[in-house]
Formats: structure tokens, C-alpha cells, sequence
């Protein structure tokens, strides 16, 4: 039913895996002296599909926006294969990063097109409509909705059209914040593996951020938990589901365990 790589767009390199991503030290205080983001180091390996789940508050969004320089950390540095963030021009790094804002964040007075097609515009693209139609192919949505106006659109189709629009101008790193927050378990669930079957088929390395445990251990190769502004467990998740990586973790991995033992004890009449 649902062919979501069925279209792939041009000049993308299918067979070799996306950047390398590496933090270290990375801290963002506020003035008034909230620490979102605790010295955090870790690295990412090109390819990887990495969830990066905590509680409200706990600095994943900030951690993320680090990365495309949506926000300059107050300490530490950041590299992507290797070459450091702050080497070049912050709105030409974000053209080789897609993303994928917490709330959909479309435009509400410009159409389908012209929300996809805002990253495509900017690198002077002039008459962007044939690959606006490939990445609507690409996230599964019909080619007339190309006209449509972002309030005609269910929530699910406003987030496809939030990852056609990531995926524009061919990032091999694609930083994602909450996409399926807004979304009812069907829709999420369905675009969760549409997210994972892109992220194979065009050979990316994605960082997810969500609250949801269960969508982290099930959509990605490894899972950070992040408490207090820290990164308190790093694990891939079948170590997280045999009890490894912490109390943090195991109390996220003890909400969808729990819920399944009641659902299966409902299902055999107890
Ligand atoms: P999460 O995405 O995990 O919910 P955030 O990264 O949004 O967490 O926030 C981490 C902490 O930083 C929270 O305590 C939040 O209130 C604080 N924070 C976020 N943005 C700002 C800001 N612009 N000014 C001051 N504090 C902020
Ligand atoms: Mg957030």
C-alpha cells in the first residue's frame, strides 16, 4: 500500500551513507542561568538512525538546533565528517541539513509548492515544480497537492510536506524534532516507517528527537536518552529492552513494556 521510496530524487547517491556527526563538550547556557545542554559529547556514525528521547525540558531541541547553528552553544564544538560547523556560512551548512521543525512550522499563507520549494528558491532555482512533484512523490503525497493551501491538509499530510520540504536540496543529514508529536497513532506510526524506509533508501544519517520510547526502540539503530541537559544512556535498543543503559532509560523502556504485559494479560482474559 504505502511506497514511500518509491521515488527518489536526482543526484542522489543511494549506495554510500551520510556524514559522520561529532559533538564534543557541547553546552548551551541561557542568560538566567538555565544549562539546556550539559557538556555533550558523543558521535555519530554516517548512516546511523539515531533517537535522541528525555522528557519535556530536558535540552533535546536544543541539542538539535546545535547542530544546523539555530543555536551557537556557549561551549564546545561541533563537526560533520570531520570538518568543523563553524567553517562555513551557517545558511550553507543548513542546506546540507534538513530538518524537520517541531510543530510542521509550514508556512500558512503560502501553498504546498511554494512551502517545499522555499530551500530550492534560495539556491536561485527558478522553476522548481517537476522536483516539487518528485518530493511529494517521495513522501507519498498526490501531485495536485502541490496547489493546495497547508490549512486543506490533515496533520500527517502537513508533515509530509514538512520532510518534502527537508529533504529539498538532497541533505545527507536530516535532524528531525518530535515530527509525529501532533499525530494520532495510525498516522504516526505509518509515517514513522515511511521516515525509516527513507532514511535507508536514500542512505542518510537521521537524528530524531521524541518523547516517545517505544517509536525511538522502534525506528532507530540507537537510542540516547538525555536527562538534565546530559546524555545519560546510549545504547541500541534491543541493550535498552534487555535492561542495559541505565535508570533513566529503563524507566522510559518500563512505560511501553508495562503497557504491552496489561494489553496481553487483556488479551488472555485476566
Ligand atoms: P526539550 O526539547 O527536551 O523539551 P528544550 O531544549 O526545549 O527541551 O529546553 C531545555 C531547557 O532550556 C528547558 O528548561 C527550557 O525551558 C530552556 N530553554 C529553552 N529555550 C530557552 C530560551 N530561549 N531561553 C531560556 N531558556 C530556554
Ligand atoms: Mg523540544
Amino acid at each position: 500500500m504505502f511506497d514511500p521510496v518509491a521515488i527518489v530524487p536526482h543526484n542522489v547517491r543511494v549506495s554510500d551513507s551520510g556524514p559522520s556527526v561529532a559533538l564534543n563538550g557541547v553546552t548551551k547556557s541561557y542568560p538566567g542561568g538555565t544549562v539546556a545542554v550539559d557538556g555533550v559529547t558523543v558521535e555519530v556514525a554516517g548512516g546511523t538512525f539515531v533517537a535522541l528521547v528525555g522528557s519535556s525540558g530536558s535540552g533535546k531541541s536544543t541539542l538539535l538546533k546545535t547542530i544546523n547553528r539555530l543555536i551557537e552553544p556557549s561551549a564546545g564544538s561541533i563537526a560533520i565528517d570531520g570538518q568543523a560547523i563553524d567553517a562555513e556560512d551557517r545558511f550553507r551548512l543548513r542546506r546540507r541539513i534538513g530538518y524537520v521543525f517541531q510543530n510542521i512550522g509550514l508556512f500558512p499563507h503560502l501553498t504546498v509548492a511554494e512551502n517545499v520549494a522555499i530551500g530550492l528558491r534560495l539556491e536561485g532555482e527558478k522553476n522548481p515544480r517537476a522536483r516539487v512533484a518528485e518530493l511529494l512523490g517521495l513522501v507519498d503525497l498526490p501531485a495536485d497537492f502541490a496547489t493546495r493551501m497547508p490549512d486543506a491538509l490533515s496533520g500527517g499530510q502537513r508533515q509530509r510536506v514538512g520532510v518534502a520540504r527537508a529533504l529539498a536540496t538532497e541533505p545527507r543529514l536530516l535532524l528531525m524534532d518530535e515530527p509525529f508529536g501532533a499525530l494520532d497513532p495510525v498516522t504516526r506510526d505509518q509515517l514513522g516507517g515511511a521516515i525509516r524506509a527513507l532514511h535507508d533508501r536514500l542512505g542518510l544519517t537521521t537524528i530524531m528527537v521524541t518523547h516517545d520510547m517505544a517509536e525511538a526502540l522502534l525506528l532507530a539503530d540507537r537510542v540516547l536518552v538525555m536527562d538534565k541537559g546530559r546524555i545519560v544512556a546510549d545504547a541500541v535498543p534491543r541493550a535498552l529492552l534487555t535492561g542495559e543503559g541505565g535508570a533513566a532509560a529503563q524507566a522510559l523502556v518500563a512505560v511501553p513494556r508495562e503497557q504491552m504485559k496489561r494489553l496481553g494479560a487483556l488479551e488472555a482474559g485476566a
